[in-house]
């Protein structure tokens, strides 16, 4: 069996990985990359000589995912856990604590955010478990539309999309809730009679437990140790640009002939790679849009007033330009323990042009000057670099769960296809491990199964 993984982020290494794991060293495998490198959207850059990403930084460290496929590498001591500060957030022009006990910083009761919002928004929130609850089971809705319907628009700006700004760099117009917060919309589904009823019940036990994790060295130790372990044939600076049924298998142009291809490409991609041979599951995933996101990552003397919080996120509507900032050397103690101060400052959300209007000396004075305004320290950079992420995060939009089901219904026929990446159940990095098991999974056992009989002994035997 000759098989074909496309695209060499997290979600194609860990695909070839785990084909390689099943199928034993005699597989054939190949990694076809457009780009040079491998790794997509993880990348580990140098800052002052030490490695910082540029990339994703971090991991939910509530999912075993990750963890349990650095211990399958050997590379259990990379794991590393944040600190334990709180974050920030920036609205009417000062930090306020991030609020505690939220759903994707939707608030379960007045309390957590009585500090953040003004007394009209904490008001209607008190009210809202008596105001009645239209909610059609099985139905979806942007979170805007939700948040702000019971809990006022000012929760959404101040607490919801700080946060969706961060993990889809998305806002709450972009997202939809039955994708994005599942167990929100699982809850409605059974008969919450309110918002915060609903966000109550499935909001876990408070814990002391890290809720995020990050390589010390950084995601390229993981990017590394994936295509050594994977002994993969390894196509790089080579965009897919068709892929076509041949009897028996598949061709990929320009590279050759498969049994058996993952594509681990973006949605778009994968929608023209699938239109001729798949083209329902093809629609499904044209239609799922990306947001472009860019990084400045800067490094700044030891001594800079920093305050004592892992981050700054900032509220919609600020006359701001940078959305977060991530003070890398506080959150994190194996960067504290460097010798220069880290500070990652992010721009960009679905539908606005702060990326493609900027330019990086353009980027670097905004995240200078906007790091000043919300820390209030004296900002002056030993070195920056700015990484662009255009088209980097895939928007989960209402809709989504069906869009995925249509591209799972339209390759049902195939058994020796399958896609795998971040635009269908879950951005994060260990959703995409998930995502990638199972796409390998599938394929291997297709090949156990062609196996026997390709081996199995003919009539005159
Ligand atoms: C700025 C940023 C910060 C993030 N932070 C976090 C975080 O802290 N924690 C977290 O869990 N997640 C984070 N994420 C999300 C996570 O990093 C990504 O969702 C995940 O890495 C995507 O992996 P992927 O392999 O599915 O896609 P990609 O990384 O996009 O990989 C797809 C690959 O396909 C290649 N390709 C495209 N077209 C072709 C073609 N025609 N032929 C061959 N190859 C092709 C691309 O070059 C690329 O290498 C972040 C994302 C971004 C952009």
């Amino acid at each position: 069996m000759r098989i074909a993984v496309v695209g060499g982020g997290i979600s194609g290494l860990v695909t070839v990985y785990r084909l390689r794991q099943a199928l034993g060293a005699s597989a054939d495998l190949t990694l076809i990359e457009g780009r040079a490198r491998l790794g997509g959207v993880l990348r580990t850059g140098s800052v002052g000589g030490e490695p910082v990403d540029l990339g994703a930084e971090a991991f939910v460290g509530r999912r075993p995912e990750v963890p349990a496929l650095l211990r399958e590498l050997g590379l259990a001591d990379q794991l590393v856990h944040p600190v334990g500060l709180r974050p920030l957030v920036w609205a009417g022009g000062r930090p306020h604590p991030l609020p505690q006990r939220t759903l994707m910083g939707i608030p379960s009761g007045p309390e957590t955010v009585a500090e953040l919002l003004d007394p009209e928004t904490v008001a209607r929130i008190a009210g809202e478990p008596t105001r009645p609850l239209t909610w059609r089971p099985g139905g979806d809705t942007d979170v805007y539309s939700l948040v702000a319907d019971r809990f006022g628009a000012q929760t959404v700006a101040r607490s919801v999309d700080p946060l969706l700004g961060g993990v889809y760099a998305g806002t709450a117009r972009s997202i939809g809730i039955r994708a994005a917060l599942p167990a929100l919309a699982a809850a409605l589904d059974r008969g919450a009679t309110s918002l915060t009823a609903a966000v109550s019940a499935i909001l876990p036990p408070p814990s002391d437990a890290p809720v995020f994790g990050a390589l010390r060295d950084g995601y390229e130790a993981l990017i590394r140790a994936l295509a050594e372990q994977a002994a993969a044939v390894t196509v790089r600076d080579t965009g897919v640009d068709a892929l076509r049924r041949v009897p028996g298998g598949w061709r990929v142009d320009p590279v050759g002939e498969f049994d058996a291809v993952v594509l681990a490409t973006p949605a778009p991609v994968t929608a023209r790679l699938l239109a001729e041979v798949a083209p329902a599951a093809a629609r499904a995933a044209a239609g799922i849009e990306l947001s472009s996101s860019a990084l400045v990552v800067l490094e700044l003397p030891k001594d800079t007033a920093l305050p004592q919080n892992s981050g700054v996120l900032v509220a919609t509507g600020e006359p701001l330009r940078a959305k977060a900032f991530t003070l890398s050397s506080r959150k994190w103690p194996h960067l504290a323990a460097r010798d220069t101060a880290v500070v990652r400052v992010s721009f960009g959300r679905f539908g606005d042009n702060t990326t493609t209007a900027l330019s990086d000396t353009d980027l670097l004075a905004a995240a200078t000057a906007d790091l000043a305004t919300v820390t209030g320290a004296t900002i002056t950079p030993l070195s920056a670099m700015v990484q662009r992420w255009p088209g980097g995060l895939a928007q989960y939009a209402p809709g989504h769960t069906e869009r995925v089901a249509d591209i799972e219904a339209g390759l049902a026929g195939f058994d020796d296809l399958a896609v795998t990446g971040a635009y269908l159940n879950g951005v994060g990095v260990p959703a995409c491990v998930a995502s990638a098991t199972a796409a390998a999974h599938r394929i291997a056992a297709a090949c156990a199964e062609a196996r026997p009989s390709a081996g199995a002994p003919g009539p005159n035997h």
